[in-house]
């Protein structure tokens, strides 16, 4: 198959299997998205929708969130792990959002990649899950997955988010990004496949014998 016929495959099935895409972390506006978004690094989603009604009853918005004290915020975020970082960015930036942006999340990648705590995977996910403009967050889950199908060489997380807008229209994709997830999560684990299990790889591949080489991001 060529890169254009995988990717075309890889679509129509993963609508197939996710016809709907619900955001896995729970929020109410796009600050409260921010924050949880900004709170998912390097934790679960579950977890950060058990800690996030405590710390949204504390403030669930930047003048409320910007004036706590940020010890209060490290106690409650701290099942999520990295909590001094996350803590401190989650005060500075709703002291950002007030300052220069009364108090409103900023509906643009360049913005939103200034707050502290913001990359460019959280202002991704923010620009496509609360605003719907199109963008194509790659975590470790859309790495590992667009090299075991082929859809990219996996250099580093640029160029398979490069590869993967190239790839598919730009109204796909915003669901693709969560589907991809959705797939990576149910079947495809960092470790313990060789690329020869499931019906993705099997179809995509089918002489696939060995491992495919995938790089870490
Ligand atoms: S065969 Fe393995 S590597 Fe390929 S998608 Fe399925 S679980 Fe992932």
């Amino acid at each position: 198959m060529l890169k254009k016929e995988r990717a075309a495959f890889i679509e129509k099935r993963l609508q197939e299997l996710y016809p709907e895409q619900l955001i896995p972390l729970d929020h109410k506006d796009p600050y409260t998205l921010l924050v949880a978004v900004l709170l998912s690094a390097q934790c679960t989603d579950a977890r950060v929708n058990q800690i996030t009604p405590a710390l949204f009853e504390l403030a669930d918005n930047p003048f409320d969130m910007a004036v706590q004290n940020v010890e209060v915020i490290r106690q409650i975020i701290r099942p999520c792990g990295l909590s001094p970082q996350k803590s401190s960015a989650i005060k500075r930036l709703s002291e950002i959002l007030v300052e220069k942006f009364n108090g409103v999340v900023p509906q643009d990648m360049a913005a939103l990649e200034t707050l502290p705590g913001v990359g460019h995977k959280t202002a991704s996910v923010v620009m496509s899950q609360a605003f719907g403009v199109p963008a194509f967050a790659v975590d470790t889950h859309i790495h590992r997955l667009a090299q075991r199908w082929g859809l990219t060489n996996g250099k580093n997380v640029v160029q398979t988010e490069k590869d993967l807008k190239s790839l598919f229209p730009k109204e796909k994709w915003n669901p693709l990004h969560l589907q991809i997830i959705f797939y990576g999560r149910e079947y495809c684990s960092a470790r313990g496949c060789d690329g020869t299990v499931c019906e993705i790889c099997t179809t995509l591949y089918p002489k696939r014998k060995k491992p495919p080489t995938v790089y870490k991001p």
